[in-house]
């Protein structure tokens, strides 16, 4: 396990992902009732910005520290409300050092009656995270293996609920593992809004993934892609990608004004592009 994610915290793919699971939070708030959000892969939930480890990289100069520079059109400004008011709130005197993490941004834009599991595997990792939220009785920090969660830790009690699958994909097999992982948490909680990230990169398994995905016959299933920079040059990150499964009605609609708008602020080369499609069900409606 070498992957850490204070190298990355911040960065272009953690604005789409943490930008949409915000969205999905608050969708889940349109009802009183309670829900559940299930982080399989957690990380350490809340990063500082100023660590040698983030300046090492300086990858959120690209992502949120972006995002943060320039006025927003009002469309656009309205639909990242809840995600930047988190950002804003764990700086109150302004500026940007410490960045929400999934959990953390969860747990803030929660209601009482909100709860969070998050499970960690990396040691390090998992003290902090569990520490980050010590005496918190609307959170529980397990350290177990994330995919296991999907069979352990599903349906919820809540019955409502929000599964976020976001690993580290430093081994091969990664993107099977999602359709599996996915398939095997949807037969426990069919109802359940799942979202998956996987990452855009040169000779990426982007369409094999994309079939595997239609085949499994998940009827509700949403795509967002953003790509900032060509694949031509590197074999690193140039874009993410997240499947929505079970997406709010109106999730479509706001990708459709936020990614046009990402594309251009995020952009790294003329080569940055956008989409967001129904892998299944809804077509006729996008
Ligand atoms: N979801 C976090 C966020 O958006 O802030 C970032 C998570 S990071 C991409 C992936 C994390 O998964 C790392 O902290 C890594 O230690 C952890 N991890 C790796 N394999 C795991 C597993 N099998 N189960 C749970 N966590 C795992």
């Amino acid at each position: 396990m070498n992957y850490r994610h204070i190298y990355h915290a911040g960065n272009f793919a953690d604005v789409l992902k943490h930008a949409v699971l915000a969205r999905l939070v608050l969708y889940m708030q349109g009802k009183d009732k309670a829900f559940r959000v299930l982080d399989t892969h957690a990380g350490i939930g809340l990063y500082d910005l100023s660590s040698e480890e983030a300046q090492k990289t300086g990858e959120w100069r690209d992502g949120i520290g972006r995002l943060l520079d320039g006025d927003l059109p009002a469309p656009v400004a309205d639909i990242l409300a809840p995600y930047l008011k988190a950002v804003q709130d764990l700086n109150p005197q302004g500026g940007l050092t410490w960045y929400p993490g999934s959990p953390k941004l969860a747990r803030l834009l929660f209601r009482p009656q909100d709860r969070l599991s998050a499970m960690e595997l990396h040691p390090d990792d998992y003290e902090t995270l569990h520490r980050l939220f010590d005496g918190d009785f609307q959170s529980r920090i397990t350290r177990l293996d994330g995919w296991l969660s999907l069979g352990a830790h599903l349906p919820p009690k809540e019955k409502r609920g929000i599964v976020l699958v976001d690993p580290p994909f430093e081994i091969e097999g990664e993107y099977e593992r999602l359709v599996e992982g996915l398939e095997k948490a949807v037969r426990r909680f069919s109802g359940g809004v799942y979202c998956l990230w996987y990452p855009l990169k040169k000779n990426a398994p982007v369409a094999a993934f994309h079939k595997a995905l239609k085949e499994t016959g998940i009827p509700k299933m949403l795509c967002a892609e953003l790509s900032v920079k060509s694949d031509r040059e590197t074999t690193g990150l140039t874009g993410s990608g997240l499947i929505v499964v079970n997406p709010p009605y109106t999730l479509k609609q706001e990708l459709d004004v936020l990614l046009p708008f990402l594309k251009e602020r995020l952009a790294q080369d003329r080569f940055a592009s956008a989409r967001a499609f129904w892998l299944a069900g809804e077509a006729k409606a996008s």
